[in-house]
């Protein structure tokens, strides 16, 4: 008879005979194996194709478990993690605020499709800290928060059309998967198979960082307003005011995506930051603690169009989840506005530490830090600022391979892929932050060399 492992080990429990509670202890399998067999049930491996390999080179590590900065693969090697889930994660991982009251909302229960308090909680504690969001409809991700405002918007002005900005990202929704277009506001074409012409014929796409000539057809304008899906690029003095007064020229609505910026700026997001109020913001990301979640809340008036007091249908199976709710509302508990004073001062204590490590190795990259957000940006022919897409291109790709590649080996795990921001949290703590500079001296060597 096989020896019982009492509690499964996710190193060791992928083998037939294993159950969560029962584990037969079969092996422990590598990354590669993993990955591999992954790959024959899942397309491509990976449930979010951000995720894959493909642009920095190798495999991805199958993770296995997290805590605080660091993230541990199935083989045991363990990384300093800067990804902490694109975002997601601002406390560290597994933290003990969040992992108890998750622990204890699972005993109530884990979907019930009726009211509960814990979500009027969260939808409390999302205006209490963004004025600006009288009324707050939870949700399941930040692409159903971005498709969600879209159809609101265009519900509430009886308008179709739509700008977007090149380079900025608000998820798999079919109207804002558009082609990133240069020089002026264009009409789009889709960014992607699968898109008919139709749902991005009312999309058009301008530069980030110049203020549209708005018509009196567009719904509305949805911006990230810091962009940090193409690095991360600050908004212009004046352009996030600018587009608040095109859009009331026109009466169009003004959509904020702060699915990342969002309570990761600042206790208010980037609207506080930089006062501006949109009509509509979107949330994700940091509002679930790491569980999957989507928010949008913006006025009275506009929210109640939503279904049932509205003509916008919106409805969700999960919406307002009780384990995704108990998440969010410890990790908003956390976030003192101390908190953001001390994440502010560690990005930048980050970026200059990455600043001097590849400067010394001379591998040319540059560390944008935007309040508490960092970017990445190589190589010595990269323009310098970024203001917008065409700008960020400028990125040597390769380059952010060689040095993801090496990181890697060092112990540092970055995101694969050259357009991502490096999520700094309240587990990079200033010991951390060393030795990812230290970490970050040998990879730039390593990847200066070619
Ligand atoms: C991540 C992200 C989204 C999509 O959120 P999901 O939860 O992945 O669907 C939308 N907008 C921005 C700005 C994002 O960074």
């Amino acid at each position: 008879m096989t020896e019982m492992i009492p509690f499964c080990d996710p190193v060791a429990c992928v083998d037939a005979g294993c159950s969560p509670t029962v584990c037969t202890g079969a092996g422990v399998p590598s990354n590669t194996t993993l990955f591999e067999r992954s790959c024959a049930a899942i397309p491509g491996g990976v449930n979010s194709s951000i995720r894959a390999f493909r642009s920095v080179g190798g495999e991805p590590y199958v993770v296995a478990r997290a805590e605080g900065a660091t993230i541990t693969d199935v083989e045991g090697t363990t990384y300093f993690d800067l990804v902490q889930s694109y975002g997601a994660v601002i406390l560290g991982h597994a933290h003990p605020a969040i992992t108890g009251s998750v622990a204890a909302a699972a005993t109530d229960g884990t979907s019930y499709g009726a009211p509960t308090p814990r979500e009027m909680k969260l939808a409390e504690a999302i205006s209490a800290r963004v004025p600006s969001c009288e009324r707050v409809r939870l949700m399941n991700s930040g692409t159903e928060a971005t498709s969600t405002a879209i159809r609101l918007a265009r519900g509430v002005t009886g308008r179709d059309r739509i700008v977007t900005f090149a380079g900025n990202f608000h998820g798999a929704t079919d109207a804002l998967l558009v082609a990133g277009g240069s020089g002026i506001a264009t009409l789009g074409l889709p960014g992607t198979a699968g898109v008919p012409n139709a749902s991005v014929a009312e999309t058009m796409v301008a530069p980030y960082n110049v203020v549209p000539e708005l018509t009196d057809e567009v719904a509305a304008v949805i911006v990230e307003p810091v962009a940090a899906n193409m690095g991360v690029v600050a908004p212009e003095p004046g352009f996030l005011q600018g587009l608040r007064v095109e859009c009331d020229r026109v009466g169009a609505l003004l959509i904020f995506d702060e699915v990342i910026t969002g309570f990761r700026l600042a206790p208010g997001g980037a609207q506080e930051k930089y006062d501006v109020t949109p009509d509509i913001t979107c949330f994700g990301k940091v509002i679930g603690g790491g569980l999957p979640i989507g928010a949008i809340g913006g006025r009275a008036d506009v929210m109640e169009q939503l279904s049932p007091l509205g003509p916008v249908f919106h409805a969700g199976t999960l919406s307002g989840n009780p384990l995704a709710t108990a998440a969010g509302l410890a990790a908003l508990d956390q976030l003192t506005p101390e908190v953001y004073i001390e994440l502010l001062a560690r990005a930048r204590h980050l970026a200059a530490l990455l600043r001097d490590a590849c400067a010394s190795a001379g591998f040319a990259a540059r560390f944008p830090v935007v309040g508490t957000l960092l970017g990445i940006v190589c190589g010595a022919d990269a323009a310098d600022p970024v203001r917008n897409f065409d700008d960020a291109k400028t990125t040597d790709e390769q380059a952010y391979g060689r040095f993801f590649r090496a990181m890697l080996a060092e112990g540092v795990a970055l995101a694969p892929g050259a357009y991502e921001a490096i999520f700094v949290g309240l587990a990079h703590t200033d010991d951390v932050i060393d030795r990812i500079a230290d970490a970050a001296s040998r990879a730039a060597a390593t990847a200066a060399t070619g």
